[in-house]
């Protein structure tokens, strides 16, 4: 295997783009490789190499690359246009039926990512309760803006401050933080800033340094606790929106939060955003209210027929079923292979979502940090020269996808026995 043509294309970005990429987590060690195209379950590079893609662009392509009926949708939208600047009848579709699916939501708002959709309930939070304050769990990971970066994933270490220069540490004095699965450490923060304390965002399955699974009665607890102490609930279902379950982690767990953060998949691989919950608090985003939220690209009209393309399309196959079967497989055939070498490794997962740790199974963001990060990059290129593509970080979930074969899995468990 080469990567010759790569290696030449990322020496030429790195002089043209920090560090040579568009977003840090593509930067792979010593470099990455370009991808021309991908197809169902595997992308090829720019030295025609094919890979089996487990990183599914973090999470969107849940029906695989270039899928027939997303991009016939997409095509269909672009003979019309493809950005008016004014109301369509997609973003009407759209929302009735996420609304359909998320009972919780009663009103919702399309946003182009999901950072802004994150930054967006987090204010409408703030504003709907008159308080500051907010609760994120350590190692939860809700996008790239400033008040949520802190202990935002693999990144940081460092004690309540903030995760990257150019915040200034007042505009994460907010950001309160809490682990994962640990309901009394939540309590006691919970009930000594209920006056000041918007709301608790969370991410139901921890997908940024995971995927970590809630505790059974963990999420009913923590929706009990906000409720007593009247602060706000914010799921944020970026990653396990329509992954889950069509419902996303609220319908697989029965957790009904106040508001609910979506992107990823619900835009079938086109940028998109959306914050939603109840009537009450969506009401009070301008125009109907005075918290402000704005963007040019808001609804933006491939973004949504994709989205209803695929959704259409899940709903109609009932494709979770078949989906979370492959992941069960995939799982316990992954746990015997671990087993049968006598590794100290775990398997974690759920759904589609999967990932061996290089240490004990972990319970929260600092058990993750135990886990052998240099030896689990060693295994990955081992992986990427077997033609198997996971996320390059020990902190990042895998991904399974409609689109993945019998034989895909098993080239796949093969690779996995030869090099873990
Ligand atoms: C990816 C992600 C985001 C950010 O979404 P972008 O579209 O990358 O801005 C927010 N929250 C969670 C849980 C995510 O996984």
């Amino acid at each position: 295997m080469t990567l010759e043509k790569s290696k030449q294309m990322y020496e030429k970005a790195k002089t043209l783009i920090p560090g040579g990429v568009s977003s840090p987590v593509r930067a792979i060690k010593p470099y990455p490789f370009y991808t021309v195209s991908g197809n169902g379950s595997k992308i090829r590079d720019l030295d025609g190499n094919e890979y089996i893609d487990y990183c599914l662009a973090y999470g969107p392509e849940i029906l695989g690359h270039n899928n027939p009926i997303i991009k016939k949708a997409i095509i269909s939208q672009l003979d019309k246009g493809w950005l008016y600047g004014t109301p369509t009848e997609l973003e009407v579709s759209l929302a009735e039926k996420i609304i359909g699916y998320y009972p919780s939501l009663e009103m919702l708002r399309f946003v182009s990512t999901g950072t802004e959709a994150t930054m967006s309930a987090l204010r409408l939070a703030r504003g709907y309760t008159g308080k500051n304050k907010f609760v994120k769990i350590e190692g939860g990971f809700h996008g790239a803006h400033d008040a949520v970066l802190v202990k935002a994933g693999s990144g940081a270490t460092t004690l309540g401050k903030p995760d990257s220069r150019g915040i200034p540490a007042d505009f994460t004095k907010y950001t309160l933080q809490t682990p994962f699965n640990e309901l009394e450490t939540m309590t006691a923060l919970v009930e000594k800033n209920r006056e000041e304390l918007a709301a608790v965002i969370m991410e139901p399955v921890q997908g940024n340094v995971g995927p970590i699974l809630p505790e059974p009665g963990y999420l009913q607890e923590v929706r009990k606790l906000t409720k007593e102490n009247d602060v706000l609930l914010i799921f944020d279902e970026v990653i396990t929106g329509f992954r889950l379950a069509m419902g996303g982690a609220q319908e697989y767990y029965g957790v009904v939060p106040d508001m609910t953060t979506l992107g990823k998949i619900v835009g079938g691989g086109l940028p998109i955003g959306v914050f939603g919950g109840r009537s009450d608090i969506m009401e009070m985003v301008a125009p109907s209210g005075p918290v402000y939220q704005a963007g040019t690209f808001s609804g933006s009209p491939c973004s949504l027929a994709a989205g209803i393309a695929v959704l259409d399309y899940m709903k109609k196959e009932a494709l979770h079923r078949k989906l979370n079967a492959k992941g069960d497989t995939l799982r316990k055939a992954l746990s015997e292979i671990i087993a049968d070498k006598g590794l100290n490794y775990s398997v974690s997962g759920i759904a589609s979502m999967f990932k061996v740790f290089f240490g004990a199974k972990p319970k929260n963001y600092q058990d993750v940090l135990k886990c052998d990060k240099e030896a689990y990059l060693a295994f990955f290129h081992k992986m990427l020269a077997s033609g198997i593509f996971l996320p390059p970080s020990q902190f990042e979930t895998n991904f399974l996808s409609a689109a993945h074969t019998e034989e895909d899995l098993e080239k796949t468990l093969e690779a996995y026995k030869e090099n873990l």
